[in-house]
């Protein structure tokens, strides 16, 4: 199986133990995804679609997807752009998140057409999310989803985490609005609840479930923290608890993980409620570590 992941990595830079010290590393919501996947997956080829630029920086990211084992092959290099980056401050333990990414090369990710076809031929599922959608202009946005939906046509699943993130977006109906379009080229949508509620009125993970299959997917699953995980695959539905957990250090990229997983265990063919399953161990992992890429424990790698 081939998989091809579509966005946005970031420069991060979190701090040490060290007073005003800072550790440089990489991150982002579908590479971390492609992260997780090529750790539990090694089988799987793993690539990466996104835009950098031609420097340093650019150049230590484009290493770090090869050490991780993702393929760069997609990875177009702008020469007057270089990479997003986000710094993390810690305030008595609570983290926030500065962001420079506004003139990010990958904003421009999507402006040929021919090299998302070229990629897309390339893959058998394509992963994207709905910051994927809001870091790019009108244009770019309708490319990236004509792109795909022409994918689908042929045959490739893709899967698609509307991921609302308001503050990207100029307006909240342009990006509720939009989230449904990419739904609506999507096979396999994997939401979360809170997020949802908040911005389309759901009463319930059900009725999240029930509008992405109106929009067009086959597959939902929706994410939601410690509480069941809602499903509805061909018509069929059911909830999976989820495992508890006596502490939680940090969130970031659970969702990610969590996705990963799903998308190893259907292309694998196991049945929905067991990746849910296995999903949730993963991501339990992942909430107990902090950052967004965590080791995971060997036990869980040779399962
Ligand atoms: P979210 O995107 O926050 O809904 O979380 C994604 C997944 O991470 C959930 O489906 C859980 O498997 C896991 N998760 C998140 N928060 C917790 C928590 N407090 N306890 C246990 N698992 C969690």
């Amino acid at each position: 199986m081939r998989f091809l992941a579509i966005g946005e990595c970031m420069a991060e830079l979190a701090p040490t133990a060290a007073q005003g010290d800072y550790h440089l590393g990489f991150a982002g919501d579908t590479f971390n995804t492609a992260w997780y996947l090529a750790r539990i997956r090694p089988d799987i080829a793993v690539a990466y679609f996104t835009a950098v630029g031609t420097d340093t920086i650019s150049q230590k990211m484009r290493e770090a997807f090869s050490q991780s084992g993702i393929d760069d092959r997609h990875v177009q290099a702008l020469p007057d752009r270089t990479v997003g980056l986000y710094l993390i401050s810690l305030d008595n333990g609570e983290r926030s998140f500065s962001y420079w990414r506004g003139q990010s090369a990958a904003r421009q990710l999507a402006q040929d057409p021919q090299a998302l076809s070229q990629a897309m031929g390339d893959a058998d599922l394509v992963y994207f999310s709905g910051i994927t959608l809001a870091i790019l202009d009108a244009a770019s946005r309708e490319t990236l989803l004509k792109a795909l939906r022409n994918a689908r046509a042929v045959g490739k699943t893709i899967a698609f985490d509307p991921n609302l993130r308001p503050s990207l977006w100029s307006e909240p109906s342009l990006m509720i609005d939009t989230i449904m379009q990419g739904a609506a080229v999507s096979d396999i949508v994997l939401p979360s609840f809170e997020d949802e509620a908040r911005w389309y009125q759901d009463a319930d993970p059900t009725a999240t479930a029930d509008r992405y299959v109106s929009a067009g997917a086959t597959t939902v699953v929706v994410k939601n923290g410690p509480d069941p995980v809602h499903y509805i695959q061909d018509g069929v539905t059911g909830t999976v608890p989820v495992p508890l957990l006596s502490s939680i250090v940090d969130t970031t990229a659970a969702g990610d993980s969590f996705n990963a997983a799903i998308m190893a265990g259907l292309e694998g063919g196991t049945p929905l409620p067991d990746c849910i399953l296995n999903a949730c161990r993963m991501a339990g992992q992942v909430v107990q570590g902090k950052g967004a890429l965590v080791p995971l424990d060997p036990g869980f790698l040779d399962q």
